[in-house]
């Protein structure tokens, strides 16, 4: 897909529009073309919230890389099960796998940056192009005051690495309207986040973090490179 002319358009069209209003203006702008990543966080589990209550057709999706905490694919379930809905989960390619565990050792990613980057690409970037491709709109949970890095953030922005349009529906909520909106509606989260972590990806790479921390502090925690995976270029 090429980049669309008319994003700021549809920018400040969304911009007056509530998250769920602007996940139904999507998914109505582009049938069957939109698709929205979950990792299971807090921010992702709102948003399958607000599809799955209005019936939307958007297909929700999840990278399991083979490392995940038994929680999260626990939740995963009783996510499936509470929304009557089934999630697709994408694996990273079985012989990629095995070379990089031959190449680097089984935790290899503790050992250098470079390292650590072939893994995230092999077990989350390289699936990832495969559940985009051939959509329109990728939905993601990013929160502008999630990170620093993340802070230019637009509500709707051309993702040129993946050649897809972004939608960011959750902006610009704040973590306690998150938490609020969660218990109001009863939305499943992992257990994890009650004892201290706060962003959860694969378990050897997350761990708690103390109150005060930034958020992203329990995330490649021993790195003092910018703490992304190649998800998101910002
Ligand atoms: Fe590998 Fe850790 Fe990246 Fe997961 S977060 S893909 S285990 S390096």
């Amino acid at each position: 897909m090429s980049q669309p002319q008319n994003l700021s358009d549809l920018e400040a069209k969304l911009n007056d529009l509530s998250a769920g209003a602007g996940l139904a203006l999507i998914a109505e702008l582009f049938p069957e073309k939109v698709v929205f990543s979950t990792s299971l966080g807090q921010e992702d589990q709102v948003i399958t919230q607000l599809i799955a209550s209005q019936n939307l057709p958007i297909q929700i999706f999840s990278l399991d890389t083979g490392r995940l905490f038994p929680e999260t694919l626990e939740l995963l379930s009783r996510t499936e099960s509470k929304y009557k809905t089934r999630i697709k989960v994408y694996y990273p390619d079985t012989a990629s796998v095995e070379k990089l565990v031959g190449d680097i050792g089984i935790n290899g990613f503790y050992e250098s940056v470079e390292n650590r980057k072939s893994c995230c690409f092999v077990r989350k970037v390289e699936p990832l192009k495969r559940a985009l491709a051939g959509n329109a709109v990728w939905v993601t949970g990013l929160r502008a005051e999630q990170s620093a890095n993340r802070s230019e953030m637009r509500r709707i922005e051309w993702d040129e690495a993946n050649q897809i349009i972004k939608y960011n529906p959750l902006l610009d909520w704040t973590f306690e309207q998150m938490i609020t909106y969660i218990e109001e509606h009863r939305i499943p989260y992992n257990p994890l986040h009650d004892q201290g972590f706060i962003s959860i990806g694969c378990a050897p790479c997350t761990r708690a973090i103390l109150p005060g921390e930034d958020a992203r502090a329990g995330r490649w925690w021993w790195e003092d490179s910018k703490k992304e995976c190649g998800l998101h270029s910002k």
